[in-house]
């Protein structure tokens, strides 16, 4: 089955229970201070939740494009790594607004399990056999038990062993310190061969991190209220929100071991290929490398079809830093020196068009500005490896100076974790507290640059810094490799 089969497949069996579909809200959004990204299915009916905008319809579903690369959501280190975490992804979904009077009746926990088990084992056929639940295990200081009633829906399904308690952490979902929130019930799959799988249950392995024991999808039924005093209450109205990735739905339809290898990302990749002359699957540097460019192109692309150009601050400012991130692992790792990813949003754009008009109707504006950002951080690239060469040079010892370090990060704009990759390369270092030390200075020095932080992001103002906007080094240096 192919990506659009699958999603298409999805539409139809909540079209076909009585849903209406919901386009996509912007990746990027405008109005939200707590928010600078879209970052899950749920994010664009958060007044619903919160009781201030009426329901226009009581059940609805949707594809919603995401970027996890900030605040509690932040999944931009697995990105390249592992197989199953994107920067921009797909959630799909479906959603009760509990209005039970509305013509098209909402609903919670019965219908959203019994719908989700339907979808999986019936129209897409998964083995039910490889398939996990979890269920909220309760909270004492909350006054909380463990979701009974979830735990009794799964029973008419599945075996109890099938059933997996988890913690607050995994299973009981909140908006912030206050307002709506409930348990959550989670399905997983176990895509290990029979013999790992005698070895260790998947109930042990289940929200480990393990690449082959994954989460596919997030079924979360809203019936509290945190209210300021940390207590909770019942909501009048429940409601159901559920989100699923695309891209790991389509892996494991289309029998892959990574989300790199579906239909999804092949298309990218091959062109990735094509273009810098280096084959994927034969080097794990250079296909870590591939894989970051293949996903970070699609944030990128789609950041600025929304109309959210790489810029010094704010959420351009982490467009900026998606963009290079992945210059730096072309330059590194390819052996790029001349921009190219702009060649791949002719690629996404014929993938996602469809899906997602923007893209089409922005293609050229995508592709100059990402040529443009390539054409300028390349050229900070090569300037800040020259100077690199130099210093290196000049040093007496294996630990260069933290303050030269540091030079090359606020003149040249040079990446402070490459600084420290290519010097180890040739069994250098830096002196880290230097750097540190050099870094504060600069701060208490530019009295215009004020900080501004969002719960999700935290973003250096440098407006008064007319050659480079320095990275955060305090909250981001580790995020930037
Ligand atoms: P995980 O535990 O795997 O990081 P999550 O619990 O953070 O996932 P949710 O917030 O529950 O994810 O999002 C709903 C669904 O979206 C997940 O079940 C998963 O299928 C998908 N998803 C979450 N994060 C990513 C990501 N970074 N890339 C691709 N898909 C993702
Ligand atoms: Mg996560
Ligand atoms: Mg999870
Ligand atoms: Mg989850």
């Amino acid at each position: 089955m192919n990506s659009k089969e699958i999603k298409a497949k999805f539409f139809n069996f909540f079209k076909q229970k009585n849903h209406n579909f919901v386009a996509s809200a912007p990746i990027v959004l405008k109005d939200d201070p707590t928010l600078m990204f879209t970052n899950a299915g749920m994010n664009q009916f958060k007044s619903i939740f919160l009781g201030t905008e009426k329901v226009e319809h009581a059940r609805v579903y949707n594809t919603q494009k995401c970027l996890r690369v900030s605040g509690k959501h932040n999944d931009l280190e697995e990105v390249g790594k592992d197989h199953y975490h994107h920067t921009m992804f797909e959630m799909m979904g479906n959603w009760s607004f509990g209005d039970p009077a509305h013509p098209a009746g909402g609903y919670f926990k019965s219908e959203a399990i019994q719908w989700a088990w339907e979808l999986l084992t019936e129209v897409y056929k998964i083995n039910p056999d490889n398939l996990y639940a979890t269920v909220f295990e309760g909270h004492p200081e909350d006054g909380l038990e463990k979701d009974k009633e979830a735990i009794t829906h799964w029973k008419t399904l599945v075996d109890d062993e099938k059933i997996v308690l988890g913690n607050k952490k995994d299973n009981f979902w909140e908006m912030g310190d206050q307002g709506p929130c409930g348990p959550s019930s989670e399905i997983h799959i176990d895509l290990r061969s029979e013999a790992d799988k005698k070895a260790i249950p998947a109930k042990d392995l289940i929200n480990k991190d393990h690449p082959e024991v994954i989460e596919i999808w997030n079924l979360v039924f809203i019936q509290f209220n945190r209210k300021a005093d940390g207590s909770l209450e019942n909501l009048p109205q429940k409601h159901v929100d559920t989100g699923m990735g695309f891209e790991r739905l389509c892996r494991l339809l289309q029998s892959k071991t990574s989300n790199y290898d579906t239909d999804i990302f092949q298309p990218i990749i091959k062109k990735i290929e094509s273009i810098s002359n280096k084959g994927y699957g034969k080097n794990e540097d250079i296909d870590v490398a591939i894989r970051v460019i293949a996903d970070h192109i699609r944030a990128v692309t789609f950041c600025v079809a929304d109309g959210q150009l790489p810029s010094s601050n704010g959420a351009g400012y982490v467009v900026r830093r998606i963009l290079r991130r992945a210059v730096r692992y072309a330059y590194t790792f390819l052996d790029m020196n001349e921009p190219f990813m702009f060649k791949l949003v002719e690629v996404l754009t014929q993938q996602l068009g469809g899906d997602y008009p923007e893209l089409t109707k922005q293609n050229i504006l995508c592709q100059r500005v990402i040529k443009e950002e390539e054409h300028s951080f390349l050229k900070t690239l090569s300037q800040g490896l020259k100077r690199l060469e130099d210093i290196i040079k000049e040093s007496s010892s294996k630990t260069i100076s933290g303050y030269k370090a540091f030079e090359l990060f606020d003149t040249f704009g040079f990446p402070i974790d490459l600084t420290a990759l290519i010097l180890s390369e040739k069994g250098y270092n830096y002196n880290e507290e230097e750097f540190r030390l050099a870094l504060e200075q600069q701060k208490k020095r530019s009295q215009d640059a004020s900080e501004s932080k969002t719960s999700d992001w935290n973003i250096v103002k440098t407006d008064s810094t007319p050659t480079f906007v320095g990275y955060d080094q305090l909250e981001t240096q580790s995020q930037i490799l």
